[in-house]
């Protein structure tokens, strides 16, 4: 970084601030070398780690632009904001994934306009996602989101009322579970970071000891995905890194 970029005189530059830098289709590349260098200092094929863009609070055409660069895959938290711009960007093949909190009421536009979901975390909401998936479309794919920081005004279940949830969630006609979604609590340092992604998946493996066939851990975040990739993610969800700060 530039001293005269970031220096005393820039008081727009707060700290943890990183001015964005490079075009979209830069940021997207850097973000890929992210993820590729973690997987392979994982040992792992760089190809089973997705990148999901999230564009909340990014217009569409910056969405648009990201596109143009071979991202197809977008991640979304304000229904409202979300329906506004698939309407605008209705003529490329994007895959639009739900990742925000859930209200009852909005579960039924869900459901017609995404395909996936992410943050599943009580069973009427699942119950009514699958009444409500169309039925000319394929099963909605979702996470679980599962609370592995016991943080109680954070979403997603607790560890140990998961394997209930999951149970009645996978019999729902109109869902497909494929795995678990976590945001854990901000943590400093690797190990830290790593500590609670590997409490989601040993919530995950646990499932499909159980006969679960699950085969999605959406977790790993721009501050975070070196963390983990290493504890398997296979979604990582990107904001700030691609799109810059919110
Ligand atoms: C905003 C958000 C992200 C992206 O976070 P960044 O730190 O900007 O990469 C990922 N997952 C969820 C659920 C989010 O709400």
């Amino acid at each position: 970084m530039n001293a005269m970029d970031n220096g005393p005189n820039s008081p727009k530059l707060e700290a943890g601030m990183h001015p964005l830098a490079g075009t979209p289709c830069d940021r997207l590349r850097a973000v890929q070398a992210r993820i590729a260098r973690a997987a392979a200092e994982a040992g792992r094929d760089a190809a089973t780690v997705r990148l999901l863009a999230v564009s909340k609070t990014f217009d569409a055409a910056a969405v648009r632009a990201m596109a143009a660069c071979g991202q197809h895959e977008f991640g979304e938290n304000y229904l409202q904001e979300a329906l506004e711009k698939q309407a605008a960007l209705g003529d490329l093949p994007l895959l639009w994934h739900f990742i925000g909190p859930i209200q009852s009421n909005k579960t039924r536009a869900i459901a017609g306009n995404f395909s996936w979901v992410h943050s599943v975390d009580r069973l009427k909401i699942a119950d009514r996602l699958s009444a409500q998936r169309p039925a000319g479309l394929p099963p909605l794919q979702v996470c679980i989101e599962v609370n592995v920081s016991d943080e109680a005004s954070k979403g997603g279940v607790a560890v140990a009322e998961l394997p209930m949830l999951a149970e009645a969630v996978s019999k729902l006609p109109g869902l497909r579970l494929r795995g678990l979604m976590a945001i854990p609590a901000p943590a400093t340092g690797m190990a830290a970071q790593r500590a609670a992604f590997r409490r989601v998946r040993e919530a995950y493996d646990a499932l499909i000891a159980h006969g679960h066939a699950l085969d999605t851990l959406s977790m790993g975040m721009s501050a975070d995905l070196e963390a983990a990739v290493p504890e398997g993610a296979t979604i990582v969800r990107i904001g700030t890194a691609l799109f810059g700060e919110r």
